[in-house]
């Protein structure tokens, strides 16, 4: 590992990696399939073998992938709370697709039931925020912060608020804003309108997965190493589109189609 820079080495498979997980689910060492499914036919529009542990690079790279396949004017995204990446986001919006995915809570103030980001409505025109106090926090300084242009603000009232206790144990609460929040906070304005999206999301993307393990049986996949995952992977998704199209079209329009 030194000498390649690795962080981690399989010695059954050399290109399996250490997944993240959750509690409900122990961290086991595999490959990490992403895919992009379109959600009225429920077909696999786009897929891939990855050997990142996380999901929260992939959004991009998949919106793109499934943009290119169905080659539409616009596409939305929807994704789960482990794809939330703001870079990620932004570079879905810088190529035109509209992304949908919540913000996973990691705050600490929710958890000590202080007041959230959430609470504090930004004004753009003033460029500041109101608070719950229906006090103005303003523009202060400009900072970076893991490669991030991020600028924060605060109140000149908070000691003394009689909301205080609800909103922060120190002199003055800040909010700290990413230069293309706006990009966020339109993310955001879309899950509000349509707030059924995310159950349709899981209805629609855990479909194939579920159907493919079953033909799969309690088992891992019968190939090693990451060209040879890929390739079993994408015979899977071949047959499961296959036997979508079949179930919709009937078996003769889809050789009539083919043929054509
Ligand atoms: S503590 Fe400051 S930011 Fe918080 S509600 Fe009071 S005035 Fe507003």
């Amino acid at each position: 590992m030194g000498a390649t820079g690795e962080t981690q080495v399989s010695l059954s498979d050399t290109d399996a990696r250490s997944m993240a997980t959750t509690p409900r689910m122990p961290r086991v060492v595999e490959y990490n399939v992403q895919t992009a499914m379109e959600a009225e036919h429920h077909l696999i529009v786009a897929h891939e073998v990855t050997m990142q542990g996380y999901d929260r690079d992939a959004l991009s790279m998949m919106a793109v992938a499934a943009r290119d396949a169905m080659a539409p004017d616009r596409i939305e995204v929807i994704a789960d709370k482990g794809y939330y990446k703001s870079e990620e986001i932004l570079a879905c919006e810088d190529a035109r697709i509209a992304g949908g995915v919540h913000k996973p809570q990691t705050s600490n103030v929710s958890a000590r039931e202080q007041f959230d980001k959430a609470d504090f409505a930004y004004d753009a025109s003033a460029d500041a925020y109101i608070c719950p106090a229906s006090q103005q926090l303003i523009y202060r300084f400009t900072s970076q912060q893991d490669g991030k242009v991020i600028r924060t603000y605060w109140s000149s009232h908070c000691e003394g608020c009689v909301l205080k206790d609800k909103c922060t144990n120190s002199k003055e609460r800040r909010i700290r804003r990413w230069e293309h929040e706006d990009v966020l906070e339109r993310v955001q304005q879309r899950l509000d309108k349509y707030p059924t999206q995310i159950a349709a999301r899981s209805m629609t993307v855990e479909h194939p997965y579920d159907t493919i393990r079953s033909w799969m049986g309690a088992t891992h996949f019968k190939m090693r190493r990451l060209k040879n995952v890929a390739t079993e992977m994408a015979l899977h998704v071949l047959a499961y589109n296959m036997t979508r199209v079949i179930k919709i079209m009937g078996t003769p329009a889809l050789v009539a189609t083919m043929k054509a």
